[in-house]
Order: structure tokens, then C-alpha cells, then sequence
């Protein structure tokens, strides 16, 4: 599982779904972009165009399937309840949820944290920017075999960086996809910061 707010969906975000795909012999790999993110405060972009960008971005990408199951959900989009879904409908299978520094930091402030680790194997991949050399979230001993570094070339881009860019019309990096970028521009999206 790997779950996010993909608005927009970047180069990092595939990178990290390449770099799972080469490590772990996924069988399957769900995207799922998140509904109501309870851990960002700024609105997010209609779930249709974040839904329709990550499909773009992860179009090449084979074994990957965009879930819309937490945009299609009310209230907030809790990790654990996609975790036990995924565990129901697929019993027996191993779970992965693979996680940016950032989140892996953050993943005590996560409801039902101790659920989601004991449900899946946490993969975490680190961001490329400076917050990777913060200390990180150390599991409890009984709980540290359930993370894996996720080996991947450091990306330092984030959606909030290409949203700005685009509110202040700079020019793009080299980490905006180009479908994604022609379809943020059609629709005419991050246009205010
Ligand atoms: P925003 O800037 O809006 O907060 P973001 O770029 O962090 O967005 P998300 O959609 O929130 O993107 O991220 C989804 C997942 O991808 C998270 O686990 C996040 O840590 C991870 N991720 C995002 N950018 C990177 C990156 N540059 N390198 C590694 N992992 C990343």
C-alpha cells in the first residue's frame, strides 16, 4: 500500500513505487490517495483530479493499481481501516506499507499506529532533503522487525514545492512529470498559493 494526498502526484512518488516494485517482490501494488487527510490542514484538490493524475504518473509502472477506496469513504482516511480491508480481502497475503522519512517520523501521531505496524511491514524511504538526518522514530524493540529501509536515489521534491511553483508561475523542475504537468495546466489547477 502505498497511500499519499498525490497532489500532484511527482517524480519522487514514482521513484518510490519503482524502488518497493525492485525490492520486495510486490505482487501488487496499490496506490491509494487519500480522502480527508487528517494530518494536512490546507484543503486538498478534488480526489477525481488526484486520482487522475496519479494515473498518469504511475501508468508505466507494472503490477500498479490506483485505489480509489479512501477517496469513496466518509470522514477521515485512516491507514489502519485500508490496512483491514486489504487483510480481509486478500487473507494470507503480507502487507507492506511503504512510507517517505517524513511519515515514518510521524507515525506515532497516526491513529492505531501500533495496529497498522503489527499489520504491515512499515518500508520507509528517505526524502533527500535535510529533515532525513533528524532523529528518527525508533520502535520499540519488540516492533523493529517490522521496518525496512527502502533503498531509493534522493529525490528532494515535494507537491507543496510544485504548487508553489505553479501559484507563482516559475518555471517547473525536472521532477513534475510531463503528462501530469499537461494535465495540471489544462485544468488549470495550483493556480493561487
Ligand atoms: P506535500 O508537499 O503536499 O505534503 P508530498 O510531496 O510530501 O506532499 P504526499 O502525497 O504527501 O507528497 O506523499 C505521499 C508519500 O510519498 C509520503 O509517504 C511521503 O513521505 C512520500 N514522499 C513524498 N515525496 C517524497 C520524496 N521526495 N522522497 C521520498 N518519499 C517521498
Amino acid at each position: 500500500m502505498f497511500g499519499g494526498a498525490f497532489d500532484p502526484p511527482h517524480a519522487a512518488h514514482v521513484a518510490l513505487a519503482q524502488a518497493a516494485l525492485a525490492e520486495l517482490q510486490l505482487d501488487q501494488l496499490r496506490v491509494i490517495p487519500t480522502g480527508q487527510a487528517w494530518h494536512k490542514t490546507r484543503p486538498l484538490s478534488p480526489a477525481l483530479h488526484r486520482l487522475a493524475m496519479a494515473r498518469l504518473a504511475f501508468a508505466d509502472l507494472p503490477k500498479v493499481m490506483i485505489d480509489a477506496r479512501e477517496t469513496e469513504r466518509a470522514g477521515p482516511s485512516y491507514t489502519v481501516d485500508t490496512l483491514r480491508e486489504l487483510q480481509r480481502e486478500q487473507p494470507g497475503a503480507e502487507l507492506f506499507l511503504l512510507l517517505g522519512a517524513d511519515q515514518a517520523r510521524a507515525l506515532p501521531s497516526w491513529h492505531a499506529w501500533q495496529e497498522i505496524v503489527q499489520t504491515a511491514i512499515i518500508c520507509v524511504a528517505d526524502r533527500g532533503d535535510g529533515a532525513d538526518k533528524q532523529p528518527r522514530f525508533s520502535a520499540p524493540k519488540l516492533l523493529e522487525s517490522r521496518f525496512r529501509q527502502l533503498p531509493m536515489p534522493a529525490l528532494p521534491v515535494s507537491a507543496t514545492e510544485i504548487r508553489n511553483q505553479i501559484a507563482t508561475r516559475q518555471a517547473l523542475g525536472p521532477l513534475v512529470l510531463e503528462p501530469v504537468a499537461r494535465y495540471i495546466e489544462h485544468h488549470h489547477l495550483y493556480q493561487t498559493a
